[in-house]
C-alpha cells in the first residue's frame, strides 16, 4: 500500500463592516462571528482542506483556478474542493487533521457537526476526521479575534 500526506494552510481576516453574507466554516453557517473576507465564500476550513489535497495531487486550485472560478460566479468553496478531489485519481482519503486558531467563533461546540460536514463532504468516516480548536492564549492576530487560521494534515493511501 502507498501513502502520502498533504498540508493546506489557510487565514482569512474578518470583513471589518456588515457583510450580507454569513460566517461559513468547513461548509456550516456561523451566527456568532463576522464573515471572512475573500472573493470567494472565503470558508477558510475548506480552503486549507482543499490546499492539503493539492499538496498530494500536485494540482493546485486555490489561486488561479479559484479565482477564475469565482469570476464566473462560483463562490461556494465546497466547489474548488470537489475539483481538487477530482484530482485525487485512484488515491483515498484515508484521515484529515485539522487543527484552527481563533478566538471566535467558539469552535468547540460545533465540532461534531464540522466532522459531519467534511465527512459527507469528502465521503469518509467522521472517526477519520479529527479537529482540535485553540486561541493559542492570544498572542496572534487569530487569537485576538481579528481572524481565522487554518492548518489541515491529509493523508490518503492507494492499494
Ligand atoms: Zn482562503
Amino acid at each position: 500500500m502507498d501513502i502520502k500526506t498533504g498540508i493546506g494552510l489557510d487565514s482569512h481576516r474578518f470583513v471589518e463592516d456588515n457583510s450580507d453574507r454569513p460566517l461559513t466554516l468547513g461548509g456550516l453557517i456561523f451566527d456568532d462571528a463576522p464573515a471572512l473576507s475573500g472573493n470567494s465564500d472565503a470558508d477558510v476550513i475548506l480552503h486549507a482542506v482543499t490546499d492539503a489535497i493539492s499538496g498530494v495531487t500536485g494540482y493546485t486550485v486555490i489561486g488561479a483556478v479559484a479565482d477564475a472560478l469565482c469570476q464566473k460566479g462560483f463562490t461556494d468553496s465546497k466547489a474548488y474542493l470537489k475539483l481538487a478531489l477530482e484530482s485525487l485519481g485512484d488515491w483515498r482519503i484515508s484521515h484529515l487533521s485539522i487543527a484552527i486558531e481563533c478566538s471566535r467563533p467558539k469552535i468547540d461546540p460545533k465540532v461534531p457537526a464540522l466532522r459531519n460536514s467534511l465527512s459527507s463532504l469528502l465521503a469518509v468516516r467522521v472517526e477519520d476526521v479529527c479537529i482540535t480548536a485553540t486561541s493559542g492564549e492570544g498572542l496572534s492576530d487569530y487569537g485576538r479575534g481579528e481572524g481565522i487560521h487554518v492548518s489541515a494534515l491529509l493523508t490518503v493511501i492507494k492499494d
